[in-house]
C-alpha cells in the first residue's frame, strides 16, 4: 500500500511509503504487523497514483513534486511473498524522475529492481545487519537472509556504485557486542563503506505484551538490556562509530554529520531532516554558545518552497499525531510544512520538537522564555548535549 510516510518525519529523507505484503522474514522484534496481521500491497492501487496527471491529494502533491519512495517501512520489499510485486513496481518507478530508498534484509527480487533502474543511482539501498553471526540470526530473523550473505550483498551494490547504508536497527549488546561491531565496521571500512544507521530496541514493558510467546523466547537475552540499558549502549556506539570516521545516522545524536548530505547528492529531493539544523548549529556556534529562532530553522531545513506552500486538505496534521497526542489535539488545523513546522519547534511536549534534542535548551533571560515577534520560542545552542535539562537557560 502507497501511503504518506508519516513516521519517519524529520528523520527520513523518503516522503511516501509502499510496503507489500505481511512480511515473512519473522522478526521477533518487528512491530510492523502487531495491529494488522495481514496486509496486502494494493499494488494496482499505488500503480495508478503514480500515473495522476493532476495531483488531488497531499501524497498526489508529494509523488508530483519527485520526493522519493521508501520500499518498505511495514514489510521486506524482496521476499518470496512480495518479490512479484515489487519487480511489477519498479517497472513503474524507473518511469518516473523521482528517486527511490530501499529498505531490506535483501532477498529475492532485489536485484531484478535495482536492474530495471539501469544506469540510474538516485537510489539509497539500505540494509539491515544486527549481528555478524548467522546462527544468531536464525533464532530472530528466522526467514531473512543470513548476516554473512547481507553483509556479501552490500559489498556488491557498493562496488555498483549505490549509496549504501547499514543499519544496525535495532542495535542490542547480545547480538551485536562491542567487539563484534568493532569486527563488523573493519570490514565495512575495508569494502569502502561508511554510511551506517544505528537505533535502539524501542521494546517498552507495555509494548511487549503485544508480542507472542515465540517472540519473547525468540529474542532471548536482548529481553535483559531493553530500556536504558539499552539506551546507554547504543550511546555509547554512536560516539564509537562517529570517532572511528563512519558517516552516522541516530535520530536524535548529539554530532554532526554528513550522512544526509549524501543521501540528498544521490536521491535529489528529500524531505526535511531534524539534522541539517544540527549541522547548521555546529557550524553557526563554532564552539560558542548561540541562540537560534524559529526562522533560522525554517530557512535551513525547509529551503524547498514545497513547504511553504498552503494545501487545502487537513492531511499534514497527520505527523502531528505520531510525534504526540496532545499536540496533535491542540492544533485541529494545519496547512503547510511551514505552520507544522512551527508547532513543533514550539511544543516541546511534541516527541519530534528540537526542544527535545538533547543539544537544544529553551533560551531565557531572568528566568522567562526569549520570544521572537512572531512569539516563537528561541533556542540556546553550545554544542554540548544536556541531558539533564533545565527549564530555561540564561543567555
Ligand atoms: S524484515 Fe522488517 S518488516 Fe519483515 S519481519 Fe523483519 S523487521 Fe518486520
Amino acid at each position: 500500500m502507497l501511503d504518506i510516510f508519516v513516521g519517519g518525519y524529520l528523520f527520513h529523507p523518503a516522503a511516501v511509503d509502499y510496503s507489500g505484503a505481511t512480511c515473512t522474514n519473522g522478526c521477533a522484534y518487528c512491530f510492523a504487523n502487531i495491529n494488522k496481521e495481514s496486509r496486502e500491497g494494493k499494488l494496482k492501487g499505488a500503480i495508478n497514483t503514480l500515473y495522476k496527471k493532476t495531483p488531488v491529494t497531499y501524497m498526489d502533491m508529494l509523488l508530483n513534486e519527485g520526493y522519493p519512495i521508501l520500499l518498505s517501512n511495514r514489510s521486506d520489499p524482496f521476499t518470496e511473498k512480495n518479490k512479484r510485486e515489487s519487480i511489477a513496481f519498479f517497472t513503474h518507478l524507473a518511469e518516473r524522475k523521482a528517486g527511490v530508498f530501499i529498505q531490506t534484509k535483501t532477498g529475492p527480487g532485489l536485484d531484478e529492481c535495482l536492474s530495471l533502474m539501469g544506469a540510474r543511482r538516485d537510489v539509497v539501498v539500505y540494509i539491515t545487519i544486527t549481528t555478524i553471526h548467522d546462527e544468531l540470526a536464525a533464532m530472530y530473523e528466522p526467514f531473512a537472509p543470513r548476516p554473512s550473505k547481507r553483509i556479501e550483498t552490500a559489498k556488491r551494490l557498493h562496488d555498483m556504485g549505490y549509496m549504501v547504508i547499514v543499519a544496525v536497527n535495532p542495535l542490542n549488546e547480545a547480538w551485536m557486542n562491542r567487539n563484534d561491531l568493532k569486527i563488523f565496521v573493519t570490514d565495512l571500512k575495508a569494502y569502502g563503506i561508511k554510511h551506517i544507521c544505528i537505533e535502539m530496541l524501542d521494546i517498552k514493558q507495555r509494548r511487549l505484551g503485544l508480542l507472542s510467546q515465540s517472540k519473547n523466547d525468540r529474542l532471548g537475552k536482548a529481553l535483559e538490556s531493553v530500556g536504558d540499558k539499552n539506551r546507554m549502549y547504543v550511546r555509547e556506539c554512536t560516539e564509537w562509530l562517529v570517532s572511528s570516521e563512519m558517516s552516522v545516522a541516530k535520530k536524535g545524536m548529539p554530532f554532526r554529520t554528513s550522512f544526509f548530505d549524501d543521501i540528498k547528492k544521490n536521491l535529489g529531493k528529500t524531505m526535511p531532516v531534524l539534522q541539517d539544523f544540527v549541522n547548521y548549529c555546529f557550524k553557526k556556534s563554532g564552539g560558542h554558545g548561540i541562540v537560534v529562532g524559529f526562522d533560522d530553522f525554517i530557512n535551513v531545513i525547509a529551503k524547498d518552497s514545497f513547504f511553504h506552500k498552503q494545501i487545502g486538505q487537513n492531511t499534514i496534521r497527520a505527523y502531528l499525531l505520531r510525534s504526540g497526542f496532545l499536540t496533535w489535539k491542540d492544533n485541529q488545523q494545519v496547512h503547510s510544512h511551514k505552520d507544522l513546522l512551527r508547532i513543533i519547534w514550539n511544543d516541546g511536549r511534541s516527541k519530534l520538537s528540537v526542544q527535545r534534542h538533547s543539544l537544544f535548551a529553551i533560551a531565557g533571560r531572568d528566568g522567562k522564555r526569549i520570544l521572537d515577534e512572531n512569539g516563537n520560542v528561541k533556542l540556546y545552542f553550545d554544542g554540548s548535549p544536556h541531558f539533564n535539562k533545565k527549564e530555561v537557560v540564561e543567555t
